[in-house]
């Protein structure tokens, strides 16, 4: 008898491809084992065992695997099921969802490239003799390819050589490498305990008479205390006293200073140290853990939607807590920019070494651990919080999935395939396993709401802030009225301003949120109206003036800044709209004592430029923080006061059926910032529109009323939730041939779909990297068959495809589009 294996390649085809095996090999091999496969001419991919099987393929011979590379399976069949599922739901295929779930590390091919990892000493004898060789050809090259190592060892399977080398971290794939940031703590001194009261101070200076040195020092302290209102560091206190650390150690010593440092319960986590209890949850914690739990014994999904600082983290705790006393495995899923040193340390104070962390910033090796870990069900990795690639992770006992921040858009992934949405792919991930799920939002999506609305999803929330702290007040300023009389500095109004000195006078911190990077968006010539374009997209350059640069924010492409008008060589160049960049610009003359920050894409890019800016702000370096949607996800500063929207507009105009649902969630959020522990926080909003429905919602927190109204909406215009959406793209470089062949798909569609087709139609930016692109949506009723539309679509595509001149147009699928 013959035997077979099916075999998912991490490439994107149709079908899965057989391979034959020997009858030993069928022995070992079971769904789940890698094994390393040639394909075509002479690639090499490492492929996953689908089946075995005894059913040689009709139509061509099958090829004999290289190798098995692993003893037993890497992969569950639980994961099997649920990729098929999500390429089945989001029309790519399981190659795809195969190559994006696992780490890099598990996918070596002959096109993968090798570099030697400089961090790890490694002593020849620990080496196997192929390894070697290996290791001292990268001695002398850099970067190896996979089909160069098999030249170098002369033999045609290296794949086993090289997974030894990884494990040993001899070798590193060429993708970025991150490590872990552990900030560095700030020493800040004050006054000892027993001094608190007036009378105790007196007596201590009068016992300092005689010691003139220390008696500066105490009285140096006072002075920076009332000229800063903030904490005072070691190094400052040391320059304004003009005393060395060496004295102020003595004074710490005798207890007359005492010196702490800011937050060290959110330093990296330390073995030894004691695990905290869980907090004793409020009444309002209480009531929804309660509702939650009777959801749960319902089976239901549930939303918990709790205001920004109501403590919905620790009901969380509370949920991963009986998980994990059933044994069971939790995860914790949260979008990118939300996954904070801040909150990975307090999951870590709870239930230290249970928590794994899993996301795209970590290195290889610490995302193949953690895979490992999971796979292995290990102590280690019992609670896994991550972004959204951890729910590819091989759980064998999944009992919790927690979604938090549910509303947010960047947990649909974009590019490439599988353009899946992570929370609905957790929910089915989550119904695959039975585990409990549930989804967490200050401002839910309206589907979630909806789903809530309509019976099909449990529901709990809670209303007020921890510790009765009030909502943050939210004022619009209109700088309509403001510009008409000329009472704008620059981008700020006069309350604005006010507003900010007043803070900084009481030693608190301001956040300001402007949505677009750079300086400004356009640079356009005052005598002939030139604006620079970027050569390869259709969208104009930003103009950067740190840099001296305009860049494209589409493709990277920048020219140095320009002196004079390329069209005219007029010299009268100015810019319209503004960014961070500006913003931080104008900070700097408007409040030259006071020290700005920025955080958006151009000053987070370096290795931890993100935590060191969060870190520098946490310890009130930092008094204004200037910031894009960054600034908006799960972020606490305890001395933040004031929060400020530099412009409302241009989030309310985006073109987009989802612009004032957006705009009211990130208003919410970046609003939440502000006053979450003593006093109660200011918002400033700053409009053109002072009386748009959405900023008036925002500004009462009127959720509801902005549910309500957007409901309306979709349901008129058949968006989601009442319908589904699928956007099909098509991209080609020649203008003509993309328009003829969305022509042609648009009419096949409109055929089957009538007038729930929308387009082919241009994108607000149609042109990106010299690809021109063009949209057509499909509205897909809720009574419909999904299952049967994509058919029909797919059957178009198939006759696209036989039509030679189309062939080279790509087309790309994007279920649920958001
Ligand atoms: P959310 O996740 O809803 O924004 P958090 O869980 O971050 O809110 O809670 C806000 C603040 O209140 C945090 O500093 C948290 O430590 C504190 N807090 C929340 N619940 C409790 C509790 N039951 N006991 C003590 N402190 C709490
Ligand atoms: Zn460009
Ligand atoms: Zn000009």
């Amino acid at each position: 008898m013959e035997y077979f294996i099916n075999v998912i390649l991490p490439i994107p085809l149709e079908k899965l491809f057989t391979y034959s095996i020997s009858k030993d090999e069928a022995q070992i091999l079971q769904p789940g084992i890698r094994v390393a496969v040639p394909f075509g001419k002479s690639k090499i991919y490492t492929g996953l065992v689908h089946a075995v099987h005894t059913k040689a393929p009709e139509v061509y011979e099958a090829k004999e695997i290289h190798q098995i590379l692993d003893d037993t399976p890497l992969v569950t069949p639980y994961q099997i099921k649920h990729w098929m599922w999500l390429a089945d739901y989001y029309m790519c295929t399981i190659g795809e969802v195969f190559r994006s779930a696992v780490p890099s590390a598990f996918l070596l091919e002959s096109e993968t490239l090798i570099l030697k990892n400089e961090n790890v000493e490694i002593k020849d004898s620990e080496l196997k003799d192929e390894d070697f060789l290996v290791f001292e050809a990268l001695q002398h090259q850099p970067i190896l390819k996979v089909h160069e190592v098999a030249a170098i060892v002369d033999r045609k399977n290296v794949l086993p050589i090289l997974n030894r080398l990884l494990a040993k971290e001899v070798i590193l794939l060429k993708e970025e490498i991150y490590a872990q940031y552990k900030p560095k703590l700030i020493a800040y001194v004050a006054l000892g305990d027993a001094y608190s009261t007036e009378k105790e101070l007196e007596a201590l200076l009068g016992s300092l008479t005689r010691a003139p040195k220390q008696s500066q020092v105490v009285l140096s302290l006072f002075q920076l205390q009332a000229v800063t209102k903030k904490p005072v560091k070691v190094s400052d206190l040391v320059e304004r006293s003009g005393s060395s650390t060496a004295i102020i150690k003595s004074l710490i010593k005798k207890g007359i200073l005492k010196d702490y440092k800011i937050q060290t319960d959110r330093v990296s986590f330390d073995k030894d140290a004691p695990l905290s209890n869980l907090k004793e949850l409020n009444q309002y914690q209480k009531t929804a853990l309660d509702s939650i739990t009777t959801s749960f014994k319902e089976n239901k999904v549930t939303l918990l939607k709790g205001v920004t600082s109501s403590g919905k983290t620790e009901v969380y705790v509370e949920l991963i807590q009986k998980c994990l006393e059933k044994g069971e495995q939790a995860l914790y899923l949260l979008p990118e920019i939300a996954l904070t040193t801040q909150l990975i340390s307090r999951l870590q104070n709870y239930f230290g070494e249970q928590v794994s962390v899993y996301h795209s910033k970590y290195s290889i090796h610490e995302r193949v651990e953690v895979w490992n870990n999971v796979l292995e069900n290990k102590s280690k990795a019992q609670v896994v919080i991550g972004a959204r690639s951890s729910l590819f992770l091989p759980f064998s006992n999944l009992g919790l999935v927690l979604i938090d921040e549910e509303h947010e858009s960047s947990f649909k992934q974009f590019d490439p395939a599988p353009r899946y949405h992570a929370r609905d792919a957790a929910i089915v991930l989550g119904k695959l396993h039975k585990a409990h799920i549930l989804l967490g939002s200050a401002t839910p999506s309206i589907e979630s709401y909806y789903n809530v609305q309509i019976g099909k999803y449990g529901y709990a929330e809670i209303n007020k802030r921890f510790g009765n702290v009030l909502m943050p007040e939210i004022e619009l300023v209109d700088i309509k009225e403001e510009s008409r009389k000329r009472k704008m500095k620059g981008h700020f109004s006069e309350r604005m301003l006010e507003k900010i000195t007043e803070t900084l006078d009481l030693g608190e911190q301001v956040i300001l949120f402007q949505n677009r990077r750079g300086y400004a968006p356009i640079m356009e010539c005052n005598s002939c109206g030139h604006t620079p374009q970027c050569p390869n997209c259709d969208v104009s350059l930003t103009y950067h003036q740190h840099r001296k640069q305009l860049r494209c924010h589409y493709c990277g492409h920048y020219i140095p800044l320009q002196e004079s008008c390329q069209a005219c060589g007029s010299s009268e160049l100015d810019t319209k709209g503004f960014g961070t960049e500006q913003v931080e610009k104008e900070l700097n003359t408007l409040f030259p004592e006071t020290k700005v920050g920025r955080m958006d894409l151009d000053t987070t890019r370096g290795k931890y430029g993100y935590q060191k800016i969060i870190t520098s702000f946490e310890q009130q370096e930092i008094d204004i923080l200037v910031g894009t949607q960054m600034l908006t996800k799960g972020l606490d500063f305890r001395n933040v006061s004031l929060v400020g929207i530099m412009n409302a507009d241009s989030l309310l105009n985006f073109p987009d059926y989802r612009a004032h649902e957006r705009t009211f969630q990130l208003l919410t959020q970046v609003a939440g910032r502000a006053g979450r522990t003593k006093k109660r926080g200011e918002v400033l909003i700053q409009t053109y529109n002072p009386y748009h429905q959405i900023l008036k919602q925002v500004s009462v927190h009127d959720y509801d009323g902005m549910y309500k109204e957007q409901l309306y909406e979709r349901r008129q215009f058949k968006y989601p939730p009442l319908n589904r959406i699928l956007k099909i793209t098509f991209k080609h470089k020649d203008y003509n041939k993309l328009n003829e062949a969305a022509e042609w798909f648009g009419k096949g569609l409109c055929n089957i779909f009538g007038e729930n087709v929308l387009g082919p139609e241009y994108p607000a930016v149609a042109r990106i990297r010299n690809q021109y692109i063009k949209h057509v949506t499909v509205k897909i009723g809720k009574e419909a068959s999904l299952g049967k539309t994509k058919n029909s679509i797919k059957r178009i595509e198939k006759s696209f495809n036989a039509i030679a001149h189309f062939r080279s147009v790509r087309v790309i699928y994007n279920v649920d589009h958001i």
